[in-house]
């Protein structure tokens, strides 16, 4: 083997993200791409996107576009691609001619069966050899395999876990092609990966027990085609694992899709942030930074090889902190982008009035992600007006005063000279001073009748922008539903 383990200096920097099309971005696959592509800016390099479609029955163009839409929400522009392994049999078939004819692979009958009868109780598991000696010819039916010479050692160079040493006797003789003749993912991601100039292969670790025979496939293509390229260097990044250890998955009910993140408002640079932070932390330490120093201080060597925790709740509380400090007309206008994207019930139109604009700033000081905004801006915009009915029983029919303080607030509303929320605030604390309360237990029928629900925005400030008449008219409403 001739490379070195970080590649020559002056090799062009060109990496690759090869997702599966399986239906959604895994954000494991969003933190890999964050990777790849910081990479590559960082080196002026290529960032090359290749659709690992080989296992799919047909090609899933929605998924391939799922695959692309997420990719741009988190910023991650690719300079190649998306090439399709569905679309690259030829190479493949080609490559396998090349070993065939070099001799490096052989045919193979074997059923599962057979292997297993022949190998049971063997101390190192896997095919045992069987076919290598008997010259069968290729053709249906029959699988071809790769001759792994039981000698010697099979040496890893990773850059995040340092050498990692396969001993050749553990390594059976893989299938290269199944016995339809269609190449295996082993074999179609070595061809790409030389054909496609990799430099680097910066992927999941769970690739890595599959890394050594890639290593042996591009060696033996070398040699066979005289085309000796330069292994890219690897880096296996470490398994997003949840709180209880294990590696997070849909099946386990771990929130895994990027799309779900997006439908749920979560801002993508807050998504970059903390996903980068997934096995790699800044040599200064800062627990928030941009793309950009992503870019600029990302650095393959200092990627930990530990699992990491991904931690939902902290996510959660990394983009309550991207809401907060975004300008409040930035955030408007976010709000006005997800509701459009997410078919937002009460209507994206909505955002876009001078009644939004004056909650926006105290929405944005409460919620932690997008999808929890219309909550707040309910009492304004959802069609028709409805009062919580748990909300109503706490606050007014078991209250037996609250008929008189909604009275009160509704004679006092009336008359008021401007409606502003200091006016709106004094008339009901001189309701509360009337019924000993304290402002707060004098608010609650109020603000049910109003606003609908006991939590959400400041009562005042969202009764001025309600406006009198609707105010007035919704305090009457209920009461005259309380006392009838
Ligand atoms: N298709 C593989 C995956 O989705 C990636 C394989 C590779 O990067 O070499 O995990
Ligand atoms: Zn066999």
């Amino acid at each position: 083997m001739s490379a070195s383990a970080a590649g020559s200096p002056q090799r062009r920097v060109r990496v690759r993200l090869a997702p599966s099309p399986t239906g959604y971005i895994h954000v494991g696959t969003a933190r890999n791409a964050l990777y790849n592509w910081a990479f590559a800016r960082q080196h002026g390099g290529d960032f090359i996107l290749r659709i690992e479609d080989t296992d799919t029955e047909r090609s899933e163009e929605e998924w391939v576009e799922g695959i692309l839409a997420g990719l741009r929400w988190i910023g991650t522009d690719w300079d190649e691609g998306p090439y399709r392994q569905s679309e690259r049999r030829e190479h493949y078939e080609g490559a396998l001619d090349t070993l065939w004819d070099a001799g490096r692979i052989y045919a193979c009958d074997c059923t599962r069966d057979e292997v297993l009868a022949r190998t049971k109780g063997n101390a190192i598991p896997g095919y045992d050899g069987h076919c290598r000696g008997r010259e069968l010819e290729r053709g249906p039916g029959r699988a071809l395999r790769f001759a792994v010479s039981q000698e010697g050692t099979t040496v890893v160079h990773d850059l995040v876990r340092g050498d990692v040493e396969f001993s050749n006797s553990t390594i059976e003789d893989f299938v290269v092609a199944k016995s339809n003749g269609d190449a295996l993912f082993v074999l179609a991601v070595v061809v790409d990966d030389r054909e496609m100039r990799i430099s680097h292969v910066i992927r999941s670790e769970e690739h890595l027990p599959t890394t050594p025979k890639a290593v042996l496939l591009w060696e033996a293509l070398g040699t066979a085609t005289g085309d000796r390229l330069e292994l890219p260097a690897f880096a296996h990044l470490p398994l997003l694992v949840n709180d209880k250890r294990q590696k997070i998955s849909k099946r386990r009910g771990d929130r895994v899709a990027l799309e779900d993140y997006e439908a749920l408002g979560y801002l993508p640079e807050a998504m970059d942030n903390y996903l980068s932070l997934l096995g790699w932390t800044p040599p200064g330490g800062e627990e928030f930074f941009t793309v950009a120093d992503l870019v600029r201080d990302f650095r393959l060597e200092a990627v930990n090889h530990s699992p990491a925790f991904f931690d939902d709740r902290r996510l959660l509380h990394y983009n309550g902190i991207y809401i907060r400090n975004l300008a409040t007309s930035e955030f408007s206008r976010r709000v006005q982008e997800w509701a459009a994207r997410t078919a937002d019930h009460l209507g994206a139109d909505c955002y876009d009035t001078p009644a939004w604009e004056a909650l926006a700033p105290l929405v944005q000081e409460r919620v932690a992600t997008l999808s929890e905004v219309p909550s707040y801006v309910e009492f304004l915009f959802a069609k028709p007006f409805a009062v919580d009915k748990e909300s109503y029983e706490k606050a007014i029919a078991r209250d037996e005063e609250a008929l008189s303080i909604l009275s009160e607030a509704r004679e006092g509303y009336g008359a008021l000279g401007s409606w502003t929320a200091a006016e709106l605030k004094a008339v009901l604390e001189a309701v509360a001073e009337r019924h000993g309360r304290k402002l707060g237990k004098a608010q609650a029928p109020v603000r049910v009748a109003t606003l609908g629900r006991s939590v959400g925005l400041p009562l005042f400030e969202s009764l001025e922008v309600l406006g009198r008449e609707e105010t007035v008219a919704r305090i009457e409403a209920v009461r005259a539903r309380s006392a009838g």
